[in-house]
Formats: C-alpha cells, structure tokens, sequence
C-alpha cells in the first residue's frame, strides 16, 4: 500500500471548522449529544464521558445506562435514561467506555449501530465489534473508532506499526470507518486514506478515564454537525491542549481535570 499523506492538524484548520451559534440557534440545533457509557462496575466512565460532551459545542448531552444516578449527582445538565432506544433526537452517539460486555452492553452497541445517527465507537464497544463484526458491517451511519494500541491490535489482529499514519488507514480502509488511533502520536485517518497527525498532547494525558473525556468531546463535535475525520482532529487537538493547560505548574493531573481545561483550551484554540 502507498504511503498515507498525512497532514499536521493546526489551530486554524480548527477556526474553519467551528460552528459558532447565531442568534436563530437554540439547544437542539446545537446538536444533541448521546453518551451510552459506564456500568454498576464502571460509573465513573460514564461521569468523564459526559464530561467531555458537556465541555464541547452542543446544546445537549443525553446519557443512557445503568450509571445514571453518579451522571445526575456530577452533571445536572445532563438528561438521563436507562437505554439508548429511550433518548430521543440524538444526533450522534457515543458508545463503549465502561459498559462492559454483558448482554445489555451489546444492545447498547446494536442499538446505536441501528440508528441514522453518526457515532463513536471506544473502550467496550471496540471489543465487541472485534467479536461480532457485523454489527458493524450492517451499519449505515457514519462511524468514528477510537482505539489506544492494545483496542487496534484486538480489531485489527496486530498491533499498529512504526508508521502509525499507514496503520490507522488500514483499519479505516478496512472497516471502512475514520479511525482516531490514540498515543502519544495521535493519528486520525479516514476509509479514503486521508489521514492527520495530531501535534498537541503529552504524557501525563496517560491516566484512567482520559480517553473517555476525549470520546465524549469527539461525540459534541459531532452531534454540532462537523463530519467525522474534522471532528476526530478537532477532538485530538483540544484534548491535547486541555492536557497542557490543565499540567501548568503541575507533575500529574487527572481525567477530570482534563475535562475542565476544554472550555479554555477550546477559547484559546478559536481565538488564535
Ligand atoms: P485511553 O487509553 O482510552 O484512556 O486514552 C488515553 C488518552 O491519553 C488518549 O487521548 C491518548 O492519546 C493519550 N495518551 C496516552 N498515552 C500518551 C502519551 N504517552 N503521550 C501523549 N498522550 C497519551
Ligand atoms: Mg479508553
């Protein structure tokens, strides 16, 4: 296969693509986010999913699973069901981190997988496609994966290579999804081969419940309107500067954290 072009992904491209709300907006169309994330055994997956979508540029942010109680407590923003079938008009979804691989997880998959509505596949929801690849081979939607090395070895069947870039645009070719393939080299490429390097980030982003903040921002940007590959760059890119600002003076910081850097990591990037 040719080698991939790949392009750096810069704040102006960022600007291009934000949809800044006019007067004649209003919260729906804003976009609805949906967050299908967390479990009894996994709810804080479910708090820092949400978190990300509630940082980007939607109106609303719907969650569905078993970890609504810890999501109503954190986020009274957040409107709250118990399966993804119950939410209504979400324009795009998110599934996977924290759901676990139980029967009701998998219906969370095949029910977002089902819909017209774009969505994100992370975490969980990664495993099952590996095992039940049709679920997503019949879906219509356009679909964004977001694997960290060990999610991509699992869908892909070896770990990515030195040429990350040339890696995510198999498996986007592959599956024929975009594919953000997380790391310290961030890479998003699309089923067309086209592919970003992302150029924020850093180490200290390594910690628990950090790629579900990123998932959940990728969701908002989405559910806004923006197509998958800009809005997976975009999401790379924010997280990566939220990680910055949030490390300031500091050896470690958390997922959450994180999440609470977006608004001015997002105000910083827009205003150049
Ligand atoms: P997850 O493993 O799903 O929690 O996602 C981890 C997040 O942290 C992703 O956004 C990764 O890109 C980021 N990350 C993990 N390790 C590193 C690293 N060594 N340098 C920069 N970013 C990283
Ligand atoms: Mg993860």
């Amino acid at each position: 296969d040719p080698h991939p072009m790949v392009r750096i992904a810069e704040a102006g491209d960022l600007v291009e693509w934000w949809h800044t709300p006019g007067p004649d907006d209003d919260k729906y169309t804003r976009g609805v986010a949906g967050i299908a994330a967390g479990s009894a055994k996994y709810p804080g997956a479910a708090v820092l999913a949400v978190s990300g979508a509630l940082a980007g540029p939607t109106g609303y942010v719907r969650y569905a699973g078993s970890a609504a109680d810890q999501v109503r407590r954190r986020y009274a923003e957040a409107v709250c069901t118990d399966t993804v079938k119950e939410a209504g008009r979400v324009q795009a979804w998110l599934v996977g981190p924290g759901i676990g691989a139980d029967e009701s997880a998998l219906s969370a998959v095949r029910d977002v997988l089902a819909g017209a509505a774009p969505a994100v596949i992370d975490a969980d929801a990664l495993t099952l496609i590996g095992e039940y690849p049709s679920i997503l081979a019949g879906c219509e939607a356009p679909v964004v994966l977001t694997p960290h090395d060990r999610e991509f070895e699992r869908l892909y069947g070896s770990a990515p290579s030195l040429d990350r870039a040339g890696s995510a645009a198999a498996l986007a070719k592959r599956l024929n999804c975009t594919v953000l393939l997380k790391g310290h080299h961030t890479v998003v490429a699309d089923a067309d081969g086209t592919v970003w390097a992302n150029p924020t980030g850093r180490p200290a982003l390594a910690t628990a419940g950090s790629g579900d903040v990123l998932a959940g921002l990728l969701t908002s940007l989405m559910a806004s309107g923006m197509d998958g590959v800009r809005a997976a760059v975009a999401a790379a890119y924010l997280h990566g500067k939220a990680g910055g600002i949030a490390s300031a003076g500091h050896r470690t910081i958390t997922s959450t954290d994180v999440a609470r850097a977006l608004p001015l990591a997002i105000g910083q990037v827009l205003s150049g």
